[in-house]
């Protein structure tokens, strides 16, 4: 194969940057990629460096001025270039500056730079892989597993500790997306506000430019794709607060997905759920205040064991204060394995029915209300669908897919799905939206509901 795009490599450092130059090589080798040893025939050189003394420092800069003049087209990674500006104030015409453990940025850099060569097989594949949802949204999972122990959960013993993937993969994963159509990234995770704890929120790189690995930086960075970014599973730790003002600047989608589980700090102890409901309505006031639009979106679990009757009229009070938008309750099922199984005074089947039953009638009565609200305004939304009526099946930023309402648009027939429109809000029930297209004026009938085109529900 002499159209072979040829690398070459040199590693410098200690063990973990020689790991860090294996996984890439063994990637570029994998991809179809030779890999040379003399600057003459590689098409493109990366240097691994070591950035830990001044002479590893020197030794480094050396082996990338060396690779420029010798060849010209250079990658760097390692650990000098977590200090990007130092790398590039000596020598400005790199093609890409990585910091260590970074295999998918410099992976992202060669392809750039020196597209990897032709796979009959692999190249079937879209680059945004395959996909289970509608081309106009997709999910990203930003981590995998779970530092926390609640324990009605397995979580953590099923797929380990919290895990946060590197912020840069998580962004091109995002731009991928982006460019191939997708209009909504939903981000999700088991918790999502504990982003980059577990790597102790250290810096990665996205397109060159250093970023913290944390759920801050990370959705602010996500803002700026154009596309709709909505956020599931963040729990309240005190820096939610912070992205709070980037919905209000319509950077993210003002909805938050917050499950809380219960409101009585005694069942929250017994559960050992992180950041317990202490000063949540205070908080959730806060933010409703920064961002009135704000859509809040919660889960709780009835009947665990232990709950009385008090407990279960603390959470009542709790939601009729809370007034939160959308809440889905479970009633408490034991989960093989989990700590709860062991907890003594389980609650009868009948009460934990009847308490799902009594919860979920109030919160229909607040989430009527707050929708109704909205007759009059006038919302953008992205159209999922057409039914064979000709009504749009589409989504207000309020409406997550599958778990939330929709919006009937009842002249809707002519948007494109996968696109968004502006709709004027006529009417409400306790989950859904009827509108017509803002700008076609005289159409003033409610859509006909029909069976079996409104999305799932987790309640
Ligand atoms: S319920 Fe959520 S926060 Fe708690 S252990 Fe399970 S995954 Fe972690």
């Amino acid at each position: 194969m002499d159209h072979q795009p040829k690398i070459g490599f040199i590693s410098l450092g200690c063990p973990k940057a020689l790991v860090d130059s294996e996984q890439i090589l063994t990637r570029l080798r994998a991809e179809g990629y030779g890999v040379v040893p003399s600057y003459e025939t590689a098409d493109l050189v990366v240097v691994n460096t070591c950035g830990f003394i001044d002479a590893a420092v020197a030794e480094s800069l050396d082996a990338i001025g060396e690779a420029l003049t010798e060849n010209g087209r250079v990658i760097v990674t390692g650990c000098l270039g977590a200090k990007d500006s130092v790398v590039r104030d000596i020598h400005p015409s790199v093609l890409a500056v990585t910091g260590p453990h970074a295999c998918e940025e410099v992976l992202t850099a060669i392809h750039a730079h020196l597209p990897r060569p032709h796979d009959p097989f692999r190249d079937l594949v879209p680059p945004q892989g395959v996909k289970l949802t509608p081309r106009h949204y997709a999910y990203l999972k930003i981590s995998e597993g779970c530092n926390h122990r609640c324990t009605f959960c397995v979580i953590p013993q099923l797929r380990g500790d919290l895990a946060s993937r590197p912020v840069g993969e998580v962004l091109r994963e995002a731009e991928i997306l982006v460019r191939s159509g997708v209009k909504e990234l939903l981000i999700i995770s088991q918790d999502t506000s504990a982003y980059g704890a577990d790597v102790r929120y250290r810096t990665g790189f996205w397109n060159g430019r250093p970023l913290k690995t944390h759920m801050t930086s990370l959705v602010a960075a996500l803002g700026e794709l154009g596309v709709w970014v909505r956020l599931h599973y963040v729990y309240p730790y005190p820096h939610v607060d912070e992205v709070v003002p980037l919905m209000a600047e319509g950077r993210l989608l003002p909805y938050l997905d917050v499950p809380l589980q219960h409101a009585s700090p005694r069942i929250l102890k017994a559960m050992k759920r992180p950041a317990n409901a202490s000063g949540t309505l205070e908080r959730i006031r806060r933010w409703r205040e920064i961002c009135p639009d704000l859509t809040l979106r919660s889960t709780f679990i009835v009947g665990f064991p232990g709950e009385t009757e008090q407990d279960f009229e603390r959470l009542l009070a709790f939601l009729a204060e809370a007034e939160l938008d959308r809440v889905g309750c479970f009633a408490y099922s034991p989960v093989a394995g989990a700590v709860a199984n062991q907890l003594p005074d389980p609650v009868a089947e009948e009460v934990k029915q009847e308490r799902q039953a009594r919860l979920m009638a109030l919160q229909a009565t607040i989430s009527a209300e707050r929708l109704r609200r909205k007759i009059g305004r006038t919302l953008a939304v992205l159209v999922d669908a057409i039914d064979e009526e000709g009504t749009a099946i589409a989504r207000s930023t309020a409406d997550a897919p599958e778990i939330d309402g929709v919006v009937y648009v009842a002249n809707g027939a002519n948007l494109p799905v996968g696109e968004l429109a502006e709709v004027r809000i006529l009417d409400t029930d306790e989950h859904d939206l009827y509108a017509e297209v803002a700008v076609v004026k005289e159409t003033k009938n409610k859509p006909r509901q029909k069976d079996g085109v409104r999305g799932k529900r987790r309640s």
